[in-house]
């Protein structure tokens, strides 16, 4: 996280009727958003997240494909073993950390939690390399409870808009936690992150065609 999205003090967040208008928006433009790790159970989720720590969604996907097709359960993943698993995931950031880390916490489903993902934030956070932004991804996508995983990019775009300000990705996920109706609470991350992938980029964000831009105090913004 950079400060430099943070913006000054004496900035506020928008309004109540201007997070309703700007949620009612991004709905209206994309119903239902989705992540784009690809994943086919709450076990290969879990896995994806925690291997695309510091990794684009791309990069997971390719190293992804081929090791699901032979571990997709924490049991098969614990068979394969560290040496292999490092084998398919060598491509990725980080890849001898996150190969251990991922035997450990199969080895741990499988022995403490009768092999399925925990469905509790204190329970996922246990997992070894499972942090809190992991266990709301898993929370949110995989058993649809309405959490907020601040990375990069939603950090950036909550701070210039300012939806929630906050100089950590926690106090950010908080500050959300508060303001978004609930009826938006489901897909707000989903939103934001797309939002900040694809149109308000960390550099150069792309303000002219941005579906809020009428809505958004970010200053400056793109002509
Ligand atoms: S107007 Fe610009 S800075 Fe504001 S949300 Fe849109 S892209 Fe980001």
């Amino acid at each position: 996280m950079t400060s430099s999205a943070v913006p000054s003090s004496a900035a506020s967040p928008v309004d109540p009727a201007t997070v309703e208008e700007i949620f009612r928006r991004f709905e209206a433009a994309n119903p239902e958003p989705k992540g784009e790790l690809e994943y086919t159970n709450p076990f290969t989720l879990l896995v994806a997240v925690a291997l695309s720590a510091q990794a684009t969604d791309v990069g997971v996907n390719k190293a992804t494909r081929a090791l699901f097709a032979v571990a997709d359960t924490p049991e098969k993943m614990a068979a394969l073993g560290e040496e292999r698993l490092r084998d398919y995931i060598k491509t990725i950031g980080l890849y001898r950390n996150k190969a251990k880390n991922v035997i450990a916490l199969s080895r741990m489903l499988v022995e403490q939690y009768h092999s399925t993902v925990p469905r509790t934030r204190e329970e996922l956070e246990k997992l070894p390399g499972v942090g809190r932004k992991t266990a709301n991804v898993v929370l949110n996508i995989a058993f649809g409870q309405p959490t907020i995983a601040v990375d990069t990019h939603l950090f950036r775009v909550s701070n210039r808009i300012p939806l929630a300000i906050g100089a950590t990705p926690l106090a950010v996920e908080l500050g959300l936690e508060r303001i978004v109706p609930a009826r938006y609470a489901r897909h707000a991350h989903h939103w934001l992150i797309l939002h900040g992938r694809y149109v308000c980029k960390a550099r150069k964000p792309e303000c002219p065609r941005c579906l809020i831009n009428d809505l958004c105090r970010y200053e400056p913004k793109t002509a």
